[in-house]
């Protein structure tokens, strides 16, 4: 009996990957694809109909009619049939996502708060989200689980190890969120999830080697590696923006000098761009597309500015090229307006460092906006729901 409900479990999360990944498809489509017999697809299928989680397309949508002269009878997913709420705590500001069954996002919002606001009351008001869109009638009994991101090192098993920049230390995050939130939680560094989220919402793109790089108050980062979070021995890989590019600079929030992080980040822009050290928050907010805006008008300094966080990125950069051979590097994070002025420079200095004969990979930025990481959070809970994650589906297929 145990190994049949463990089948069911890994077809039943076939089909829904599958679904996911290649849009509607048949019944006979699916049987081939995940080398199940038809009988049990069919049964399957009725199953998960029954339960919300898939119907059937209007006839002929299906992507191709294998039968002659009957027009084919196409299964999708059923956006509505469950829902993950993610959230990032940020510095100031919960956001919120909210993801279909799709991996498309529903809708989105924040919430300002003090930046001393306790991890307890943070808890309490990631509840009071998740009940206010658990009594809207379009999700109620459907939101499965929640994700939760932070903005510093976070251990597999939920715990926060270090996350300076709120003052938080070998906190217990999950078990608070067990206290306030009456759902699965899981807990994630914001780059982590956000890169997840980068590839897990467009399977359409090659995933064998992915790395993202989050610039913003600091320089977070992840690799994908076959559609998966290379995650280290306790889950705090990926580390990017403590690369080594300098003997000496800024002291790192690590301990250390000389890290990426110190020399590309809103401080570092902030300093070149006005010559002063730090700026306030919310014009540290506005930086980006300040600066930006004046190296688009052919402001000189705008454009210095740009160019030399470009040449300090691509630095880094080339070491994270050497080691992994990405075929793609992703770049979001609040610094995006500047971010996208970047890219020539940045990818000049990568194409001139790294091993002859090392392939470049492409360089593109997130789509997935200002809310990348609490939709990346989501996208973790999404995963850990109702998904295998067998990217090799989109890459074999198409
Ligand atoms: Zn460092």
């Amino acid at each position: 009996m145990a190994d049949q409900t463990l089948a069911r479990y890994v077809n039943e999360r076939g089909v829904l990957t599958l679904l996911r990944v290649h849009g509607p498809s048949s019944r006979a489509d699916m049987a081939r694809q995940l080398s199940l017999t038809p009988a049990t697809v069919t049964r399957l299928v009725t199953e998960m109909i029954e339960r919300g989680l898939v119907r059937e397309e209007p006839r002929g949508a299906a992507r191709e009619g294998r039968e002659p002269g009957r027009p084919a009878v196409g299964v999708a997913l059923a956006p509505d049939g469950a829902y993950f709420l993610g959230v990032e705590i940020g510095v100031g500001v919960l956001r919120f996502a909210l993801l279909d069954l799709a991996a498309k996002v529903t809708l989105t919002s924040e919430r300002i708060i003090p930046r001393t606001t306790p991890p307890e009351a943070i808890a309490v008001m990631i509840g009071e989200e998740l009940a206010a869109r658990a009594a809207d009638p379009r999700f109620r009994g459907r939101i499965r689980s929640v994700g939760v991101t932070v903005p510093g090192l976070v251990t597999l098993d939920g715990y926060v190890v270090h996350l300076p920049i709120l003052g938080w230390k070998e906190l217990n995050l999950k078990a608070l969120l067990a206290a306030a939130v009456p759902l699965p939680a899981i807990v994630e560094n914001n780059a982590t999830a956000a890169a997840f989220g980068a590839v897990y919402t467009q399977p359409e793109l090659p995933s064998d080697c992915t790395i993202f790089l989050k610039l913003g108050t600091g320089l977070g980062g992840a690799a994908i590696i076959n559609g998966r979070l290379l995650r280290g021995g306790s889950g705090t890989a990926g580390e990017f923006g403590h690369v080594r590019i300098a003997d000496e600079g800024p002291r790192c929030s690590c301990g250390q000098v000389g890290c990426l992080e110190t020399f590309v980040n809103l401080a570092a822009l902030a300093s070149l761009w006005s010559g002063r050290d730090h700026s306030g928050e919310s014009e540290a907010t506005m930086l980006p597309a300040t600066v930006a805006a004046a190296a688009e008008a052919g402001n000189p300094g705008a454009v210095i500015a740009i160019d030399h966080l470009a040449e300090r990125l691509g630095r880094g950069v080339v070491s994270l090229v050497n080691i992994f051979n990405p075929t793609m590097i992703v770049l979001g994070g609040v610094m995006r307006p500047v971010i996208e002025r970047m890219i020539p420079v940045f990818e000049a200095v990568v194409a001139a460092g790294i091993v002859p004969g090392m392939r470049m990979p492409d360089i593109r930025l997130s789509a997935l906006g200002l809310h990348e990481c609490a939709i990346g959070a989501a996208t973790i809970a999404h995963h850990r729901a109702f998904d295998l994650s067998n990217f090799d589906l989109a890459v074999r297929d198409t």
